[in-house]
Formats: structure tokens, sequence, C-alpha cells
């Protein structure tokens, strides 16, 4: 009895103490709620893989982007297909054309890629900002590839964006198919965005992963990792 009032009293004493410790700054705590303004950092992906388990934080996170968002209710479309705490995005931190629907991880995402690669790529390779993405869409209830058999593809549950190019507010356009395979500028800013994708979203496939991918890059968040 003794050795348990022992113990409560030196795990009391403890918190007390914890409770007095400053708190870690941001990129020294994994277990800081993620900052979409913040420099990515190594705990980034740890804080993006807790919103995956916390849709309530995954929102109050997601509001802290400059995103236009509509709640869309959790509903099974398919065998397979449906969503899970997904919001229709009208504008992001530019024009997306088409409203489309994602979950709020892959939002989490996409905003922390446009703050942190888009725009810094954008003016440091072409000198203006983005002000519009153009995309082929995000949901669909389909298999990979859109084969008949297989695994169903990311975007069945609204986890992927299709992005096909992007037009900057000098007025300059710059696709995915026509300036992939060039060495310029152009070419080298769509380099940047796929590259700087893998930091931010699971699987990201472009150009150089098969032809499927020659007009846009793949986006998006689930189980497998790539970046090619
Ligand atoms: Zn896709």
């Amino acid at each position: 009895m003794l050795l348990l009032l022992l113990a409560v009293l030196l795990v009391h004493v403890l918190l007390q103490r914890q409770a007095r410790w400053p708190e870690l700054p941001y990129r020294w705590n994994p277990w800081a709620t993620l900052r979409i303004d913040a420099a990515p950092d190594r705990f980034t992906r740890m804080r993006l893989a807790a919103l995956d388990r916390d849709p309530v934080a995954c929102r109050a996170v997601l509001a802290q982007a400059p995103m236009r968002v509509r709640t869309l209710p959790d509903r099974i479309t398919g065998a397979g297909c449906g969503f899970d705490n997904v919001v229709e995005i009208v504008h992001t931190s530019v024009e997306v054309g088409p409203s489309f629907s994602l979950t709020c991880r892959a939002a989490v995402s996409l905003a922390l890629w446009e703050r942190h690669v888009l725009q810094p790529a954008a003016l440091a390779h072409l000198g203006s900002a983005v002000s519009r993405i153009e995309h082929f869409g995000s949901y669909a209830c389909r298999n990979v590839y859109g084969r008949a058999t297989g695994r169903r593809s990311q975007h069945a549950t609204a986890d992927a964006l299709d992005i096909a190019g992007f037009v900057l507010r000098d007025g300059e356009r710059i696709r995915v198919l026509a300036d992939w395979p060039g060495d310029g500028p152009h070419a080298a800013f769509l380099r940047t965005l796929r590259d700087g994708a893998c930091e931010y979203f699971d699987a990201v496939l472009g150009p150089e992963y098969n032809a499927a991918h020659s007009d846009h890059f793949h986006f998006d968040r689930g189980g497998f990792r790539a970046c090619r």
C-alpha cells in the first residue's frame, strides 16, 4: 500500500513538472498540430499521418488553408467506392475551374503543396505566381487505369487528383503534355512540382511513369508510396 502511495505521488510530481515545461518549438515537436504555413520539416509526414486517424483534427487543419470548400456527407457510392470525410473544393489558393471532391487529408496535402512547392517554384522558374490549376478531376468510382478488374483506384475514394496544367498570373499557360518533354524553364518548373509533391502525397505519378500519365500528374493519399 505504501509503495502504491509512493508511486501515485511520484506520477503526480512528474505530471506537475511536465505541466511547467515550456511547450516544445513546432519544428522539434512531432505531436504538434500540423501548420500549413510552417516550413516543412522532418515531422511533417508524421503530422499529416495523424490527421488520417482524426477527421475532426483534419478539418481544423484544413480550415487554416485559403480554400473554399463545402462539406460532403459520408456515403458509399459502390463496391469499394465512396466518401469518408470528403470536401468539395470550389477554390484553393488559386482558381481551379470546375469544383472537385477530395478527402480532407488529400486536401491538406494539396494546400501544403501549393504553399510550399507550387508558388515558390513558379516564382523561381517563371517569375510569376500561379493563378489557376487545370485539372482532370478527382473522384471516380473506378479501378486503376479504368480496368474492368483489379484494385480500386485512389480516385474511387476521392483520395486522388489529376492535374494537367497551370495558368500564371501573367497569362502564360503551362501544360504537362506539351511542356514536360522540353529542357527549358517550363520543364524545370514541372519537374520541381512533381518532386515537391512527393513530400506531401503518397503516390505521385507523371509522364516519366507511363504513357497513361503523359498529360497529367496524379497525386494521391493512400497506402502506396511512389514518386515517378
Ligand atoms: Zn489519377
